[in-house]
């Protein structure tokens, strides 16, 4: 957040979904010139539910396998994969075996389960494009 331009990506789409939620609170802001934690407000305000999404799968030409990690479905709605990643870094896949879909990172279990909640977050706010965020992030592409 010590970029200015991530504070402006950050801000810029809670401010309208603020506007219509809660102007009193938005001209508050507008009036002490204050703006909250908007990363916090958009991880308080986000419903995550978890539900199966497809299990990860093997592609015997490419020798690749893929799964969906979760996907951002609204600014405040966020579908974790049941069968993905998040509860599962390292499934036994049928063709391919016991396969790890940490990108390569080196997270453990949970430090991977925080990357997707904020990599949805990412998608969330609008910072890695608009609709982006519509499609299931698919492992190991992501
Ligand atoms: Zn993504």
């Amino acid at each position: 957040m010590a970029d200015p331009r991530c504070k402006e990506l950050f801000n810029r789409p809670y401010l309208s979904w603020l506007a219509q939620e809660d102007p009193i609170a938005l001209a508050e802001m507008e009036l002490y010139n204050d703006f909250p934690n908007v990363g916090l407000e958009y991880l308080n305000a986000t419903q995550y539910r978890v539900l199966s999404l497809g299990a990860t799968t093997y592609n015997q030409n490419t020798h690749t396998v893929s799964v969906t990690g979760a996907q951002t479905v609204a600014y405040n709605s966020v579908f974790i994969n049941s069968e993905g990643p998040f509860s599962n870094l390292t499934p036994n896949v049928p063709g391919a075996g016991v396969t790890t879909l940490d990108l390569g990172t080196g997270l453990n279990q949970t430090e991977f389960a925080a990357f997707i909640l904020l990599h949805e977050l990412g998608h969330q706010v609008g910072l890695f494009g608009p609709g982006r965020g519509q499609q299931p992030d698919k492992l190991p592409a992501f």
